[in-house]
């Protein structure tokens, strides 16, 4: 197997070579899982030489990882084409903050699009704001108008594509081009296309972040998150990791490795089911609008059959008028859709939800309330039977 920096594979190749070195496996298929904190050295001489050495993929203390979190942290990597290397954190949100504490100081500006994921608001608005930073919140369909926001102190533009919740697809091209022209360094929060759907770092991102708890991972069953950036950002983005303490457990990275294995298949059924049945909800009258990044409801859906290569499972309806209470009777009433946060799992997935509570810039203008799905693996006739007698609950006479 290969330490495999092909550039002429496909991605479905590339997730089942990924990361597995021999010199990490040796030969066993999955890179198994070496637990370790103290690592034990020959000599006092040995101990020190390890010392002064760059300790990247070296046994050095357990907080630095063992060949199973490189093993995953390099398979990222390699997913990402252009990309130098990947670091790992125990949670997406703490991918996040690590990210944007590598690139900002005190007095610096982040430019945020008001779609983001709810924790990386609080994030700006509580940790970076008390270090300094301001935060200036901006539509997510600005496009190059993210030029006309751009101040003197503005160091960072995050982008998230699409918005959590409402799916927004950014022109994310547009922006990065902006943000080169400007200095300006770029994150993505990757999380809904993951790199086989959209490969940020090839496409110009500086830093390619994932709740690998989602599509990675697969299973709804671990917490992790990752980092993917460039030659240029990787040393600031590993040293301000370290500082932080982060670090991710053997274990965690095993299973984020083995979900790796499976994603593109697992991908295709959740994007290909999701696509069908939101073509499905549309054409119900309970329904005002879908807001899957495929379907023309979506703002920005030119911007995903432009600069994507497929679709993931999760979406968001809007409603047609109905009351807070019928929602939840409706979401209650679904057999096959679990209640919960997160997604990315095998599993089916409904949760109300609420926009206009987090929107600053934009406000969120529905005909009724919405609900975000996430569409598992299931056979997508019975959820589409599930869904058709949910719908039921939204109906005006009830
Ligand atoms: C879930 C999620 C995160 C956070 O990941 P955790 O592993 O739950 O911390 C970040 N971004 C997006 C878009 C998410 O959906």
């Amino acid at each position: 197997m290969s330490d495999t920096g092909d550039s002429d594979i496909g991605q479905g190749t590339r997730l089942v070579t990924a990361g597995r070195r021999k010199e990490w496996t040796r030969g066993i298929v999955n890179p198994p899982v070496w637990r370790a904190s103290t690592i034990l050295y020959d000599s006092i001489a040995d101990m020190r030489a390890n010392a002064t050495r760059d300790t990247h993929h070296r046994l050095f203390y357990g907080r630095r990882g063992t060949p199973t979190q490189w093993a995953l942290a390099d398979a990222l990597t390699e997913m990402e084409p252009g990309a130098e290397a990947t670091f790992l954190y125990p949670s997406g949100v703490a991918a996040i903050s690590a990210a944007l504490l590598s690139v900002l100081s005190p007095g610096d500006e982040l430019l945020l699009p008001d779609s983001a994921y709810e924790p990386t608001t609080s994030f700006a608005n509580g940790m970076l704001k008390r270090f300094g930073i301001t935060t200036r919140v901006y539509d997510p369909m600005i496009g190059a108008g993210i030029a006309e926001l751009i101040g003197e102190n503005t160091r960072a533009i995050f982008l998230e594509s699409p918005g959590s919740l409402t799916f927004e697809v950014q022109d994310i091209p547009a922006i990065v081009a902006v943000a080169k022209e400007r200095g300006l360094v770029t994150l993505l929060d990757n999380t809904w296309a993951t790199p086989l759907l959209f490969p940020a770092i090839a496409r110009g991102v500086d830093f390619s972040i994932l709740a690998c708890t989602k599509y990675i991972v697969g299973h709804s069953d671990v917490m992790l998150g990752s980092v993917t950036t460039t030659k240029e950002h990787w040393h600031q983005l590993r040293s301000t990791s370290f500082q932080l303490g982060q670090t991710v457990g053997p274990d965690d990275a095993w299973l984020g490795s083995r979900g790796l294995r499976t994603m593109g298949v697992r991908l295709k059924q959740h994007g290909e089911s999701a696509l069908r049945i939101a073509k499905w909800l549309k054409e119900q009258p309970e329904v005002a609008r879908v807001l899957h990044p495929a379907l023309d409801d979506c703002p920005g859906s030119e911007f995903f059959h432009r600069d994507f290569a497929g679709a993931s499972g999760l979406f968001s309806i809007v409603l047609n008028d109905c009351s807070d209470d019928q929602r939840a009777a409706m979401i209650d009433s679904l057999r096959l859709f679990g209640i919960g946060f997160s997604w990315g799992g095998f599993e089916s997935l409904a949760i109300p939800i609420d926009p206009d509570k987090l929107r600053k810039v934009v406000p969120w203008k529905a005909q009724g309330p919405a609900v975000r799905l996430h569409i598992g693996l299931e056979d997508p006739d019975d959820l589409i039977a599930d869904l058709e007698q949910g719908l039921r609950c939204c109906r005006p006479n009830r």
